[in-house]
């Protein structure tokens, strides 16, 4: 075990310090510094190694974290590395971007602060990409068989690699000009660096997989033809349809779908030439919800130069401490201060909007909003609390319903379940034999780590199917809810 005394001796949790905010708002770099070594391996000697190790299971990945938590601790980064890599393809990704239910479910944490689990996970990698310790791993020999991944985010990826590591000849098709999925256009560059997916998809390439990049499956190629061409297909699509503000206003200028400002402002961001983008320059900016996706909204708003930016949630801000009916080890609900919120603007809750205010231009000048609370049937208006709030930009950033059902999923006759994401059995299975479903499309929008963990499910499902054994470690089952997440 790392350090047997090294959770009393260091009583601490430390984490390395972020940027300061006058300096990070004037770039698009990640924002964290580097963690002094010495600081770094004596967190990992806080673990305990207990007996039943709490964090496996909050692990969608089942990640081995004590064990991996002892090889830093004692400096030996290359079984570390081992270690992490046997359970997870990408951990540069969710050492970077995972909520760390792992954390929240660490023994230590019942008292104590918890180990800093997610960032003993990213230096890791981090140190084996830096001593060259992540080699291309190419497959002793081919198994003759071919599989269609469509869609290169977190699970497209995952199980495109471990596929090609399996011996079968994989071809990832990705409607965007690169491959990552929301990882390359989704996340902005403050929270992850685009060299962080290069470095991979280069891995990737060296190990055999091939990248078809723009090319809209169900468009350019249809999903029969991938049918007839491959002897399987991995769905892996995401969950792209968003959630629209059906209020009065809604189809003013300015009224913007977060997905629709991101990733334009991602390409700016990188320094590409992006015809017409919407910017937050100068403008009063509101954010309607308060996830992963309003954060990003909010620190790209910020960088982008707005005057103001106020985030609105029709949800009560949650307390400080775990709610009593979500106790350890659980992934609780309660007040999180992401990076961007450090930054500036404003964070409103319990607020809902009922109309967004024009000008005789078309173009969105305010929103009218009214407290609610919580009511047995959801959230209910607060006579006499409406306001108008000035804005000149209107990002909706309210979740996703599932995958888009017209072109692909139309043409190859998938079923879709009672949450909308494409139906599987509990082997990864669509209602089509052979075609498969991994990650967002499937499970509904959800996390990066659920999106690995499900890719290399499903590969373990596919390589199983073709060859009638099974070779491949499966990390969760389609059915497998968090708690909590
Ligand atoms: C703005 C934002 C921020 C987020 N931040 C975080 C975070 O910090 N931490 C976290 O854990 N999770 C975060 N998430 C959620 C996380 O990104 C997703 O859960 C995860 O990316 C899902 O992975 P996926 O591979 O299933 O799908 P995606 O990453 O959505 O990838 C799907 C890919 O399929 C492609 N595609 C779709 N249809 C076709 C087609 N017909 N032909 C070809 N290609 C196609 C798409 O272009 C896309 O590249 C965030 C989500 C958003 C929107
Ligand atoms: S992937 Fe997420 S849950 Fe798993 S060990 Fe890393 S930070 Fe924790």
């Amino acid at each position: 075990m790392a350090d047997f005394r090294g959770f009393l001796t260091t009583r601490g949790r430390e984490l390395p310090a972020r940027r300061p905010v006058d300096v990070r708002i004037k770039d698009w770099h990640e924002v964290y510094e580097e963690q002094a070594e010495a600081e770094l391996r004596r967190q990992a000697g806080r673990c305990m190694d207990c007996g039943i190790p709490f964090c496996h299971s909050g692990c969608p990945l089942g990640n081995l974290i004590p064990e991996w938590n002892d090889l830093a601790w004692r400096g030996h980064w290359h079984d570390a590395i081992e270690r992490l890599h046997a359970t997870n393809n990408f951990p540069e990704f969710t050492g970077r971007l995972c909520p760390a239910p792992c954390e929240t479910a660490c023994v230590l944490g019942i008292n104590q602060p918890a180990v800093t689990i997610k960032q003993v996970e990213v230096r890791t990698i981090e140190e084996a990409f830096g001593r060259g310790d992540v080699p291309p791993q190419i497959p002793d020999r081919l198994t003759g068989k071919t599989v269609a991944v469509v869609g290169s985010g977190p699970a497209g990826l995952a199980a495109a690699q471990q596929l090609t590591r399996a011996g079968h000849t994989v071809a990832v098709y990705e409607r965007a000009d690169r491959p990552g999925g929301l990882l390359r256009y989704g996340i902005p560059e403050f929270k992850m660096e685009k060299r962080i997916v290069d470095r991979r998809i280069q891995q990737m390439q060296a190990e055999g997989t091939r990248f078809r990049c723009g090319v809209d499956v169900g468009t350019e190629i249809t999903g029969g033809e991938l049918r007839d061409r491959y002897d399987a297909v991995v769905l892996a699509t995401g969950s792209t349809v968003p959630r629209d503000l059906p209020v009065p206003g809604r189809q003013l200028d300015g009224v913007v779908q977060a997905m629709d400002f991101l990733p334009p402002a991602n390409r700016v961001a990188l320094g590409e030439e992006v015809a017409e983008h919407v910017t937050a320059l100068d403008k009063d900016v509101i954010i309607i919800g308060g996830g992963d996706t309003g954060a990003d909204c909010l620190g790209t708003a910020i960088r982008q130069g707005a005057r103001s930016v106020t985030s609105l949630e029709i949800m009560p801000r949650p307390g400080a401490e775990r709610p009593e009916g979500q106790p350890w080890p659980t992934y609780p609900t309660i007040f999180r201060v992401a990076s961007a919120h450090e930054e500036g603007g404003e964070r409103l809750y319990s607020v809902s909007t009922t109309e967004i205010i024009g000008d005789e231009e078309g173009r969105v000048s305010g929103l009218r909003v009214q407290e609610v609370t919580l009511g047995a049937s959801g959230p209910e208006p607060v006579p006499g609390t409406e306001r108008v709030l000035p804005a000149q930009l209107v990002l909706l950033a309210m979740g996703f319903l599932g995958p888009e059902s017209e072109g692909l999923v139309d043409q190859l006759g998938l079923d879709l379940d009672e949450r909308s994401g494409l139906e599987r059995d509990g082997d990864y299975m669509s209602s089509v034999p052979g075609v498969f479903v991994a990650g967002d499309a499937g499970r509904g929008q959800s996390l990066i780590v659920w999106a690995i963990a499900e890719g290399r499910s499903a590969a373990s499902a596919v390589d199983a199917w073709l060859l009638g054994e099974v070779r491949l470690p499966r990390a969760i089952d389609p059915t497998d809810r968090p708690t909590g997440l």
